[in-house]
Parts: C-alpha cells; sequence; structure tokens
C-alpha cells in the first residue's frame, strides 16, 4: 500500500523515473464520490450525467442539475471536474424518450436542443463553482463541438440578459468513435481530449459491447485501440488527453497506456489503489521500476 505522502495533494503520482500522472475518479451516481477523499485524487476525470438525470423530467429540470453539479465541485474543492453531458439513446435509453437507436450522445443533444440548452445552463451556473470541464459523448466530427458550443455561447447570453452569475469553461470531447479518433488534428474547437475506450472497443470489432457472447472480441482488439491511441495522442498536440473507459482502471494496462503517451487516468474509485501502485511502480516507458 503506498502511504499518502507520495501522492501530492493535487492528486499527482509520479512514475517511479519522476513523471507526474494524474489519477482521477470517474463518477456514476454522484454520491458516489462521498467515499472518496478528493485529496488522493486528481479530481472526477468523468462524471455520466445520465446517471444523475435517469428521466425526460430530470433532463428538463435546471435547479435540480444545477444541485448536483455544484455538489460535485463542492467535494473536489478545486479539483479539475469533468462532466460529460447526457450520453443516452442507443444502450443507453433515457425513461420518457424514445428515439432512434442511432440517435445518441452528441447526436441526440443536437438533435434535441432542448434538452442540451437546459444542461448547458445548470453548467455554466454551476462552473462559478469550482474548477468545471464540460465534455461532449460521442462526438463524431468537428461541427458537432462548433454547434454545442455556439448553444453554449448563446445560454451564456441569456443568463447574462438575466444578470445570473455563469462562467464558460473548457468544453472537451469523448474520443471513442474511431472516426473521430482518427481525425483528432481536425477538432480545433475542443479544449481536451477523453479516450473511451469502451465504445472505441466495440465499434472497432463491429460486435456491440453488451454482448456477453462476444465480451472477448474487445479483449482481442485491445492492440487495436492501444495503437489508435497511440497515434490519436500525436495528433492532438499540446492539448490534454486522458483516458477514461475501463482500460484505464485495469492495472495489466497500465505499463501499455505509458508507454503509448498516457499521463492522466480516471477510473471507477474501487480501482484507485490498484492503478495508484501501477503507475508509482513503473517508469514513464512503461518498463518496469527496478526492484518491482
Ligand atoms: C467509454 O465509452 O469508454 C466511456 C468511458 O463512456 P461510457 O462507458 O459511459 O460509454
Ligand atoms: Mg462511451
Amino acid at each position: 500500500p503506498l502511504g499518502l505522502a507520495s501522492i501530492a495533494d493535487n492528486g499527482t503520482l509520479r512514475t517511479a523515473d519522476g513523471s507526474p500522472v494524474l489519477l482521477a475518479i470517474n463518477v456514476n451516481a454522484p454520491n458516489e464520490v462521498d467515499a472518496v477523499n478528493a485529496a488522493t485524487t486528481a479530481g472526477i476525470g468523468l462524471m455520466r450525467s445520465e446517471f444523475a438525470l435517469t428521466s425526460l423530467g430530470d433532463a428538463a429540470n435546471e435547479e435540480k442539475q444545477f444541485v448536483i453539479y455544484r455538489r460535485l465541485l463542492d467535494w473536489a474543492d478545486g479539483r479539475s471536474t469533468t462532466i460529460r453531458m447526457l450520453d443516452v439513446g442507443g444502450d443507453k435509453p433515457l425513461a420518457g424518450l424514445a428515439e432512434a437507436p442511432s440517435l445518441r450522445g452528441i447526436r441526440l443533444l443536437l438533435a434535441r436542443p432542448e434538452i442540451a440548452r437546459v444542461q448547458a445552463r445548470a453548467l455554466l451556473r454551476a462552473a462559478v463553482f469550482g474548477n468545471l470541464h464540460i465534455m461532449l459523448p460521442m462526438v463524431m466530427f468537428p461541427s458537432d463541438v462548433d454547434d454545442v458550443r455556439q448553444i453554449y455561447r448563446e445560454e451564456a447570453g441569456e443568463l447574462a440578459r438575466r444578470a445570473v452569475p455563469h462562467r464558460i469553461p473548457p468544453i472537451g470531447m469523448m474520443v471513442e468513435v474511431p472516426a473521430a479518433a482518427l481525425m483528432l488534428d481536425e477538432f480545433e474547437s475542443a479544449d481536451f481530449f477523453s479516450f473511451g475506450t469502451n465504445d472505441l472497443a466495440q465499434y472497432l470489432v463491429a460486435s456491440p459491447r453488451e454482448d456477453a457472447d462476444f465480451a472477448h472480441y474487445q479483449v482481442k482488439a485491445v492492440p487495436a485501440v492501444l495503437r489508435l491511441l497511440t497515434q490519436a495522442i500525436k495528433l492532438a498536440g499540446s492539448k490534454p488527453v486522458s483516458i477514461c473507459g475501463d482500460m484505464a482502471g485495469d492495472p495489466s494496462l497500465t505499463a501499455k497506456l505509458l508507454a503509448a503517451g498516457i499521463r492522466h487516468f480516471s477510473v471507477a474509485p474501487a480501482q484507485l489503489p490498484a492503478i495508484r501502485s501501477a503507475i508509482v511502480g513503473l517508469r514513464a516507458d512503461g518498463t518496469k521500476a527496478a526492484g518491482e
């Protein structure tokens, strides 16, 4: 077990040869943070807002959303807090909303902008209270990010007219659709990237992630996902890159992810200890430290 002394108070770890690595948590139900000491993390790398907003009524409720987001920012106490906009549709249905299976993630947000606008206002207001980052799900094309940015600009204008305190935080995107991963250098209006290896893997092997009979296909696809990640990180240039898919929480893959260039991991809280000790026992190039 790793003493708290080896974790800086912003949650930055160091590899065995001294490279800083950030280790943040993924949050599904908002109350999951109650069991985690924020000071042992680099904040929240992925909050799946679809776990907090389980009906169309929630998605229309700005005040309820504002309270949830503010609570997460309070928990994080200044640490980076990345909240992903609603990722519903497809394998993630939203009660009260019946849409075609392909209308999911960002596509659904843009097709039903009234849903996106409520969430945008709640996030713009919450952003005043902490280090918020907004993340967009299932982005395919640069125009997706531009279109959502326009919504944020318009809603910020509306809040300003009403003298409601607000702030436009950085807006980044999930990299979980292969077409986006291959073209990352084209996404000028995204402020940061986070790899969603769960969806990347399923789309790379053309086998749905919820199909248990073919779960071994996702495992077999790991080398392909790693190669795609390595290429995409180069295309990302100087923009911040992280990983929040399940591969980030698998200690048997930490060496390969470091070697691919990942320096920011976001994992389920239960995986924190395993990934923490994996990182400090490896050099930044993924090789094992002497004595390990
Ligand atoms: C992913 O696709 O890897 C991801 C983190 O998003 P989700 O698991 O919520 O689809
Ligand atoms: Mg996903």
